[in-house]
């Protein structure tokens, strides 16, 4: 008896496990394709200068429209894209249409955001990321000051020295890098030092229960005087309330991002969000 129900536990299991494999073949199938099917689109989520009110940034967010699966959220494909060594086209796809579209805001006449894109570990270990990040800007014709790189943490983790010196010469030709997630890593202050970055992206969880919990507040704090002692300016992101953004103003944080600002959106609305917003979103901050 126990043997049967120990046999049927088993295959509850395996079938779970092979709906997982089969979901995640379906996107690792799909992603190859996606690319050529024209399936990706950026989507733009603004930033916003505390002190201008101006919209100073973007942050270029990847979508996949799956033609039966609909919208697929980049937190359920860019594992796989990272998995199968896709994410390197992919990223270098996300890098040229992010460009191209930058030079657009640039050539509409409105405010210049700089454009900021995420980056994965992958493309600095086989991606050749200083040409791609070089080829895009130059194709697109835009100056290395419109584009910010967005790192996480782990990817400092690994191949250090390399990764540490590709970011020096990439620095060096005038893009800005940014560390994205900032607390939720496992980098120490030391990286902070060796790296040279130029913003410290706070991680939405310490933000969005900023007014409520003391101890997120906290780390806030904290984080925005150790980048400030450090010459390094902080972006919070995951934004949703005026009272998160008036509270972040009063601790001084540069810049916000979040829901409160505006969500991701395609380029077309972008467009018009900065043509309305762009050189003063009217939002009331105290302090
Ligand atoms: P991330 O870079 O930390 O991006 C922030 C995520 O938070 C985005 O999710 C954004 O839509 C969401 N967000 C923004 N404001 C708010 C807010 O006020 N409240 C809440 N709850 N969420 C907010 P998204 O677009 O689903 O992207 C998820 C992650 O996927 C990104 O996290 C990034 O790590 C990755 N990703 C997205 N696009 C790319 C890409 O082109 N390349 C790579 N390598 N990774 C990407
Ligand atoms: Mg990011
Ligand atoms: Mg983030
Ligand atoms: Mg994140």
């Amino acid at each position: 008896r126990a043997k049967s129900k120990g046999r049927d536990t088993y295959r509850f299991f395996n079938e779970e496990m092979n709906y997982e494999a089969t979901e995640q073949l379906n996107i690792r199938v799909g992603l190859r394709k996606a690319l050529e099917l024209n399936q990706f689109q950026l989507f733009y989520q603004p930033q916003l200068e505390m002190t201008t009110g101006k919209i100073v940034g973007v942050e270029a967010l990847i979508r996949w429209f799956h033609p039966e699966l609909g919208m697929v959220s980049p937190a359920s494909f860019i594992p796989v894209a990272e998995a199968s060594g896709l994410i390197v086209p992919i990223g270098n796809w996300v890098l040229q249409e992010a460009c191209r579209e930058a030079a657009r805001w640039r050539d509409s006449g409105m405010s210049n955001p700089v454009v900021a894109v995420n980056l994965s570990a992958l493309q600095f270990a086989r991606g050749n990321i200083e040409q791609a990040v070089s080829d895009a800007v130059a194709s697109a014709g835009i100056t290395p000051q419109m584009l910010e790189l967005e790192l996480t943490e782990s990817i400092m983790l690994h191949n250090t020295e390399s990764v540490l010196a590709t970011v020096k010469r990439l620095k060096q030709k005038g893009f800005a890098f940014t560390i994205d997630d900032f607390g939720t890593g496992y980098s120490s202050l030391q990286y902070l030092k060796s790296f040279a970055v130029d913003k410290l992206k706070i991680d939405q969880s310490f933000v969005r229960d900023i007014t409520e919990d003391e101890d997120d507040a906290a780390i806030v704090r904290a984080i925005v005087q150790v980048a400030k002692g450090l010459g390094l300016k902080t972006i919070a992101e995951g934004v949703e309330t005026a009272e998160a953004m008036a509270l972040l103003a009063q601790y001084r944080c540069d810049e916000v991002q979040g829901y409160y600002l505006g969500r991701p959106m395609p380029a077309r609305q972008f467009m018009a969000y900065l043509q309305q917003y762009g050189e003063c979103r009217k939002i009331s901050v105290t302090s």
